[in-house]
């Protein structure tokens, strides 16, 4: 076997393995990036990018249906066919060719194949042996977690690559799990011309959020037609010619067209080689404060496959960490960030959207903060009503009372992801209530929310 040695070599090249290999190299590493699929990982062909391209149309057209005189203006339902065609421009038709340029601009090399760890510094790729001076950064992301249901995997179920891709619009969509990518996909497909029911086993949509969220977006989605089943256990699925039923606990059964898993995601550790450095196939890398994993100072694990936060800027603010580790800088997830697991800056893409970071008022509490929620509609503001007439959502605000700092904020309403960052930059800076109240909101923006808040706080 061909032995080849280098300062560093990043398994995996969606977005985690990509902002790393970036760094590292215009850190004057010489860096291998080892790709067995596309480059831009599930996020760029599979997941973010393919969503946010069917769903802003749907959420385009509601907006405009909430602002009477638009609302006139509007002929009939979304083009199904033009939707379908910018989100195949968006995937670039599942080619990466696109991608190439950038790495050669850094003088990163690419070699495409599957990698595997084989003991200390060590990586296989076919007939090659990579050999890594400084670290091997792993970021080979997650895939769909498919639950051990009878006769789930017969019926050939698709998950989020299928869903987010296909050109079938389904008749009838069964969705199991009401978490992102079930409440995402449903009201994509729905806007396209689906029937859709969702299946959930817990009692909420987006059941880690603040409870009033989930259950606005159930409101939403009913009026839209879509079937949520909270509590719903399916027991058993089977699949006939086209039609695929499911059987849910209490024997009660619902036939559609297409089925949708979406329960969560798993490490891609099974095929790794994990076992040579002593680590188990299939379960998450764990990593410390640094990316790197304890007791192997060469080894970095990035992105989902830490299991930390599974979202893409969380993947790409680790990566940031992990090369800033790696060419010797002082970095540090705690000395620079608040923001890790649950409390990350996250937005659910639907209408009502859902945007939050931090905590929310239960893990605030469960974290020991002295919390109160400060509760807003969202469209409370003047200039919320160009932005629609009435249209729902709460907003919660959660302060730590002793210290006089906001430790979370959730919004839930129509567009409000580009609320987020004011959220995220007071929570981060910690700049306290008093000094907010400073930072005056224009007249008549949405942004008076933050008004409100002062307001309501009693400053
Ligand atoms: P998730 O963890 O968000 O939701 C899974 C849901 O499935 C949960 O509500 C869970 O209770 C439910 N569930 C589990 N087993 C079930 C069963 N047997 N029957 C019925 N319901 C069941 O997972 P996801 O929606 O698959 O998303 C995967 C990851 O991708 C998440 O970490 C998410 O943050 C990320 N993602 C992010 C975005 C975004 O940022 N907008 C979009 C899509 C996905």
């Amino acid at each position: 076997m061909k032995e080849r040695e280098l300062d560093v070599v990043v398994i995996g090249a969606g977005p985690a393995g990509e902002v790393a290999a970036d760094r590292l190299a215009k850190g004057a590493k010489r860096v291998v990036v080892v790709e067995r699929h596309l480059i831009g990982g599930e996020c760029s062909f599979y997941a973010c990018m393919p969503s946010k391209a069917l769903l802003r149309p749907q959420q385009l057209l509601r907006e405009a249906g909430r602002v009477p005189g638009a609302a006139q203006a509007l002929s009939g339902a979304l083009d199904v066919d033009a939707v379908l065609a910018r989100r195949d421009e968006v995937i670039h038709d599942l080619d990466d060719s696109g991608q190439l340029p950038w790495l050669r601009e850094r003088d990163i090399e690419l070699i495409r194949g599957h990698a595997r760890l084989a003991g200390e510094r060590r990586v296989e790729v076919d007939e090659v042996m990579l050999i890594a001076r400084e670290a091997v950064v792993v970021a080979v992301g997650s895939g769909a977690l498919m639950p051990s249901i009878p006769g789930l995997e017969a019926a050939e179920p698709w998950t989020s690559r299928e869903i987010t891709t296909t050109h079938e619009v389904p008749s009838h969509l069964l969705v199991i799990g009401g978490g992102v990518v079930g409440v995402e996909m449903a009201q994509a497909w729905r806007s396209l011309g689906s029937e859709v029911s969702i299946l959930e086993a817990l009692p909420a949509l987006l059941a880690h959020e603040e409870p009033f969220a989930g259950e606005e977006l159930r409101e939403a989605f009913e009026e839209l037609g879509i079937d949520v089943r909270l509590g719903a256990r399916v027991t058993s699925v089977s699949r006939e010619g086209e039609h695929v039923t499911v059987e849910l606990e209490g024997a009660e059964t619902l036939t559609g067209s297409h089925l949708l898993v979406a329960v969560g995601r798993r490490p891609l550790t099974g095929d790794l080689g994990v076992q040579t450095v002593g680590l188990t196939p299939g379960r998450v890398i764990e990593v410390d404060e640094h990316l790197r994993v304890p007791g192997q100072e060469w080894l970095y694990a990035v992105g989902d496959v830490n299991g930390r936060s599974l979202l893409t800027h969380m993947a790409k603010y680790q990566a940031r960490v992990a090369a800033d580790a790696i060419l010797g800088k002082e970095a540090s997830l705690r000395s620079d960030s608040d923001f890790d697991g649950v409390t990350a800056p996250r937005v659910v893409f639907t209408d009502p959207e859902l945007a939050a970071v931090g905590h929310t008022l239960h893990t605030a509490r469960e974290a020991g903060i002295n919390a109160r929620a400060i509760d807003l509609s969202t469209s409370g503001t003047a200039g919320a009503s160009f932005h629609g007439c009435e249209a729902p959502g709460t907003t919660r605000f959660v302060i730590d009372v002793d210290d006089d700092l906001l430790v979370g904020a959730t919004f839930v309403g129509p567009e409000v992801a580009e609320f987020l960052q004011a959220a995220t930059i007071a929570i981060a800076g910690k700049v306290p209530l008093r000094r907010l109240a400073h930072a005056i909101a224009p007249f008549p923006t949405r942004s008076e929310l933050w008004l409100k808040l002062i307001e309501a706080y009693g400053l």
